[in-house]
């Protein structure tokens, strides 16, 4: 029997459904917009009745849950900026109410697909690995030994709130200069707002990406600045964590050599050679998936692994 493992990566927008199976083929299910504002009971609700269609007739041995925020060690959310209603929440109590489906973890979004991208991505055959998830916010993970680190109360990873500059522009946190700042969604489009002569109402990273692939100067040349930030960023992991990989992932990887391509560059100018040794600067293999991959790549290997 080709058993499997449920991962539902709540997200701010969207929660994606994937099930990995023993053999270690992945099967993207369809998902269901999250819709925040309404509530977790809600949520569960229409969770319960998407996968009730969605599910093959074999039930999943257990699943994993991947949430958008900070997931402490008693599995309860700490901090959500796109899922405030989902604040303090029983997750574990909402789901048992509704599944009999085993559930074995609840944990950070971007570390489970720090999770996925190990076992499955561009981090695989790594034992130290970092990854950095740029989007809406931006997100980290880190595997050491081969495990997810977690840190004294769990939240640890938070690696988009690196303070990059003291006196940089705000963070959706409430600090200032951190790698957020400059490397999220919003941060770029707003850094482009001051920068293109050609810039409309509804600018978004995927039309500065658009116009970088298509040969704009101004896009470019954006796009060389905020990878100087994120090589900042990457030569601070290298001295912190040694990894043999930094993953870049999330919407504004799809920029793809236009940001990685100078975050080296920066990287290489300002990290001790001796760390430079063996670590690849990479983009992430799994999409926008990858953290319901992980997350259910979590719910396979708890037994082993532990999880909290
Ligand atoms: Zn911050």
């Amino acid at each position: 029997v080709n058993e499997a493992f449920l991962g539902v990566d709540i997200g701010g927008t969207q929660t994606k459904l994937a099930l990995v199976f023993v053999g270690g083929e992945t099967r993207l299910l369809d998902g269901i917009p999250t819709q925040a504002r309404s509530g977790p009971g809600e949520f569960f609700k229409r969770l319960h009745a998407q996968l009730a269609a969605v599910l093959p007739d074999e039930q999943p041995v257990a699943a994993g849950l991947s949430v958008a925020g900070l997931v402490d060690r008693a599995e309860q959310l700490a901090a959500a900026p796109n899922l405030g209603a989902f604040v303090g929440a029983g997750l574990r109590e909402e789901w048992e109410a509704r599944f009999e489906i085993p559930l074995r973890c609840i944990e950070n979004d971007v570390q489970c697909a720090m999770y996925g991208e190990l076992m499955a991505g561009a981090a695989q055959g790594q034992s130290y690995a970092a990854m950095l998830s740029l989007g809406t916010g931006v997100g980290g993970g880190i595997v050491v030994d081969g495990r997810l680190y977690r840190g004294a109360r769990g939240l640890g990873g938070e690696l988009g709130h690196i303070i990059l500059d003291p006196n940089g522009p705000a963070c959706a946190c409430g600090g200032r200069g951190h790698v957020e700042s400059y490397l999220s969604s919003a941060a770029i489009v707003e850094a482009a707002r001051d920068a293109f002569a050609d810039c409309p109402a509804d600018l978004s990273v995927e039309e500065i990406s658009r116009r970088a692939h298509a040969g704009d100067a101004d896009a470019r040349e954006l796009l060389r600045d905020r990878g100087y930030y994120l090589g900042l960023a990457c030569a601070s992991l290298a001295h912190a964590l040694n990894p043999g990989a930094i993953i870049i992932g999330g919407g504004v990887a799809g920029c793809g050599e236009y940001l990685l391509e100078p975050a080296r560059q920066t990287l290489r100018e300002r990290t001790m050679a001796a760390s430079l040794v063996e670590l690849e600067l990479v983009p992430a293999k799994l999409g926008a998936a990858s953290a319901a991959i992980g997350a259910a790549h979590l719910a396979k290997d708890a037994p082993a692994i532990g999880v909290r």
